[in-house]
């Protein structure tokens, strides 16, 4: 990769814009999950022990663009500053007129500064190079850090990089993209890939992608029913997609796809449904497919303990219901004994690995759920291009 890493500079005494991606779920002022806020933290103490004066930025949520944040408040990112300040044990100051009017860390009085919610700036969106030059004005370096907004051109993540005086990538966007690129550019083989889910049609272009690179390919969820019925099963009510039957079958000629032996299935979608283990020929017209039975753990655990590099995204069930977990929890403890590389991404995915917790069992877990999907399935991000295009 081409660009230069923040590690390489000299921060001294630099004002240093750093675009993290702290978009948390926020209740009633709370922060729900600090995942990403905790994932950020090495850089910044990186950057601020480096002798920087730090300026970090973030979106949160779906705000208007236009719309001051004080008239929308639940976008705002005071819960965000609060918390960076417990973490990082320092004092954090939350600046909303960045745009209007020169910005002093020193006046703030803080010992670094956090701009409110970028995604209500007229031109966000967009990729704006008016708002960009704006955002490249406040420093003497721009660090790109978000890997989970990597995918995503826009003004704070993309246009900034072009104004900038210098533009690099920060620890964690590097970490992120060594790590796929470990695991995909030159990967150990056999590689598996195991792909579960809602839908083939969301994962469409990954599947594909993944089918051209993988010695296995694991389907499961609703992805692996569509299969299924390209087999010539009766899914019954299941969630299928017939419009994808015919692109499962060539999917299944290309590389070898072990499909569900047994499943679990309920009569409806419900946390309290009657769970039964049948034989995927047994499906009945009003059986609802919603796991993976024991027999087809049984041939996936094998099939998994055998590979060097496994990619995982999507749960092979609905593991958010107890008596439909029993195959995510298998899948999740098998890739965590593996001992070859295994990667993990996507949010129900690092939600499973939690509640299963296999965490630390997984080589690396990707903090970026869309972005991650789109570096597997070979697309450059758009904000790694131009970090790329601005060279070392
Ligand atoms: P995705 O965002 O595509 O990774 O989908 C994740 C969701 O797929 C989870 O919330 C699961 O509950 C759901 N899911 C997994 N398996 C099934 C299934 N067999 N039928 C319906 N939904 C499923």
């Amino acid at each position: 990769m081409a660009f230069l890493r923040m590690e390489q500079l000299d921060l001294d005494q630099k004002t240093v814009l750093i675009r993290e991606d702290l978009n948390v779920p926020v209740k009633n002022g709370k922060i729900v999950n600090d995942t990403r806020i905790r994932a950020a933290i090495p850089s910044l103490k990186a950057a601020m022990g480096a002798g920087a004066k730090v300026i970090v930025m973030s979106h949160l949520g779906r705000p208007e663009e236009g719309l001051a944040i004080s008239h929308q408040s639940e976008f705002s990112l005071a819960p965000v500053a609060k918390h960076l300040e417990a973490l990082l044990n320092c004092s954090v100051a939350l600046v909303d007129d960045y745009l209007d009017s020169p910005l002093s860390i020193s006046t703030t009085g803080a010992d670094i500064v956090i701009l409110e919610n970028v995604r209500a700036n007229v031109g966000e969106k967009s990729n704006s190079d008016e708002l960009a030059k704006r955002y490249a004005s406040l420093c003497d370096v721009f660090v790109m850090d978000a890997f989970g907004t990597a995918h995503r051109a826009q003004a704070s993540t993309h246009a900034v990089a072009k104004f900038a005086a210098t533009a690099c990538a920060g620890p964690l966007l590097a970490k992120e993209l060594d790590a796929l690129e470990k695991s995909l550019r030159n990967p150990e083989r056999p590689m598996l890939a195991i792909v579960g889910g809602a839908k083939v049609s969301s994962k469409l272009e990954v599947l594909q992608s993944l089918a051209g690179k993988v010695d296995q390919l694991i389907v499961g969820g609703g992805i692996a029913n569509t299969f299924l019925a390209a087999s010539g099963f009766n899914v019954g009510k299941s969630l299928y997609e017939p419009d994808l039957v015919s692109v499962a079958a060539k999917l299944m000629e290309q590389t070898t796809i072990p499909l569900p032996i047994d499943v679990v299935c309920a009569r409806e979608f419900s946390e309290t449904a009657q769970a039964t283990i049948k034989n995927v020929s047994e499906i009945a017209d009003d059986d609802l497919i919603l796991d993976i039975g024991p027999q087809s753990i049984a041939v996936l655990n094998g099939i998994i303990g055998n590979m060097k590099t496994i990619i995982w995204n999507g749960p092979v069930g609905v593991f958010e219901f107890p008596a439909f977990a029993a195959g995510t929890k298998a899948i999740a403890e098998a890739v965590g004994k593996n001992k070859g590389f295994s990667i993990a991404g996507g949010g129900e995915t690092i939600t499973a690995i939690d509640q299963f917790e296999v965490t630390d069992a997984i080589s690396y877990i990707s903090t970026g759920g869309g972005a991650f999907l789109e570096y597997v399935q070979g697309d450059e991000l758009p904000a790694v291009q131009i970090l790329n295009e601005r060279g070392s």
